[in-house]
């Protein structure tokens, strides 16, 4: 494997994204819009198609708009690890919010990871779903006492299965890196690409049309509803779902100010020989390690490296990223020095100014979105929970992440400046510690 330094051949779209489908939805795109439907979902990523199964299932006509290709959001750009996370910490919610506060949150995220696998199985989602747990990894003993102090509390209050890991558990760390780590048993991955075409065509099959290419540019009220404006004319309905997350255009002002959106920087290595990775391959789980600004990898079933990290960060060019993040995998795996990297891509998320995902309304319109990088369960759940809320089924729509008064980020906080300055004082806090 050599090291072109110009990059050439550089594929700049996801890996996830070869021999999917995704693509086939492209022809859609001339389909006429409808002049009246019952709920129009804009953002055809896992929140909005899983909006339109439940919603569609029940019986309404649903029209799911995307401004690009319908999937091709971070709903196919990820990590694609599935499991029981947002970014608050038990411990922290233990202080901040009281135990029973805290339990009550996390056996929820224990309640969306369910409700993702049963989706899963239950609509036959070939998602190329792998229950493979996770390994935590720390990279300084401090980090890994931080660890062992959040799990114990999470195993201890919430019952969740872990097992605790020291250097000399070699085979469940991949790296020289790690100097211990958490392995969390119940945790999957999945095919990002597979498991968004697979959404794709469930909200299809259960009626829903999904139509790509039309960008939605203003949702105005009127008596009985709204009426929507995209590029491809307009389209009156009772309801309205915002399921556009990261990609959250200004022209949804109200929830523009809402949010941060983040970017995050991913790469797919040429597959690797049989003896590379050896430790990695022993196992074969899904990693990252408990620093604010994570690196997080797995193998593909064709034996490459997925590699993420960077996240936030300002980079000229993708081919820039490229030779920086190698460097980070050389850093976790030095024989991979020069590995030759096949794709890059980037795909944005965004945080919301209590760092909690939320599902709510404002005005009438509905929304769900604010994941921070957690999103294969919690986005399907809270589509799914919007919908509910749609049918009028206020029991079912129930959750501790419904909030209708989201407060406004700091407009420094959404400076696209500003972000990777934030990030680069976290690394410098929390650095890969020389060789
Ligand atoms: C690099 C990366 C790694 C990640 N890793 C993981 C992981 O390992 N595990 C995990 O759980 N989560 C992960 N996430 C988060 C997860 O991918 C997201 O939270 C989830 O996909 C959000 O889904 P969504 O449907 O809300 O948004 P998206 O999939 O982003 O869809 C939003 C859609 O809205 C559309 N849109 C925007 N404006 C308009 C408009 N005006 N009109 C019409 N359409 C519009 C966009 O085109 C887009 O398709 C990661 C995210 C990134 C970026």
């Amino acid at each position: 494997m050599v090291v072109d330094m110009q990059e050439a051949g550089l594929r700049q779209y996801p890996w996830w994204w070869e021999n999917t489908a995704l693509t086939e939805l492209e022809a859609e795109a001339d389909q006429a819009l409808p002049q009246q439907v019952d709920v129009v979902v804009v953002g055809a990523g896992l929140t909005g198609l899983s909006a339109a199964v439940t919603l569609s299932s029940a019986g309404r006509s649903v029209l799911a708009l995307d401004a690009g290709r319908p999937g091709a959001g971070a709903s196919s750009r990820n990590g694609a690890m599935l499991g029981r996370y947002f970014k608050h910490s038990f411990g922290q919610m233990k202080e901040d919010a009281g135990l029973d506060a805290a339990i009550a949150y996390f056996r929820e995220l224990g309640a969306i990871y369910d409700f993702a696998i049963h989706r899963i199985e239950g609509l036959g989602l070939d998602s190329g779903l792998r229950n493979c747990g996770r390994v935590v990894g720390a990279i300084t003993p401090a980090h890994r006492d931080r660890l062992f102090r959040e799990w114990e509390l999470r195993s201890r209050h919430v019952g969740e299965e872990v097992k605790f890991l020291d250097r000399s558990d070699d085979l469940e760390l991949p790296t020289e890196r790690y100097v211990g780590g958490v392995h969390i048993i119940e945790n999957a991955a999945l095919h990002p690409g597979r498991y968004s075409h697979a959404y794709l065509r469930s909200a299809q099959e259960a009626g829903a049309s999904v139509i790509g290419h039309t960008t939605v540019k203003a949702v105005t009220g009127e008596r009985a509803g709204f009426v929507v404006s995209t590029t491809r004319g307009a389209v009156r309905t009772r309801d309205v779902l915002i399921a556009t997350n990261g990609y959250t255009p200004r022209s949804q002002k109200w929830l523009f100010r809402r949010l941060s959106p983040i970017d995050a920087f991913m790469v797919a290595t040429a597959p690797l020989g049989p003896g590379a990775l050896t430790r990695l391959r022993a196992c074969n789980r899904t990693y990252h390690d408990n620093r604010k600004s994570s690196n997080y990898f797995q193998l593909s079933d064709d034996g490459r490296l997925i590699f993420g990290g960077r996240t936030g960060l300002f980079h000229r060019s993708l081919a820039q990223m490229v030779k920086k993040m190698r460097d980070e995998i050389a850093h976790f795996f030095p024989e991979l020095a020069r590995v030759e990297i096949s794709h890059a891509w980037t795909g944005r998320c965004a945080a919301t100014d209590d760092m909690f995902p939320h599902v709510g309304s404002h005005h009438g319109v509905h929304f769900a979105l604010g994941y921070c990088f957690s999103g294969l369960a919690m986005a399907p759940y809270l589509g799914h929970k919007a919908a509910m809320r749609i049918l009028g089924d206020q029991e079912a729509a129930r959750t501790l992440f419904m909030k209708d008064d989201l407060r406004q980020v700091p407009w420094l906080k959404r400076q696209s400046w500003l972000i990777p300055l934030a990030m680069q004082y976290y690394r410098m806090r929390e650095p890969l510690r020389k060789s």
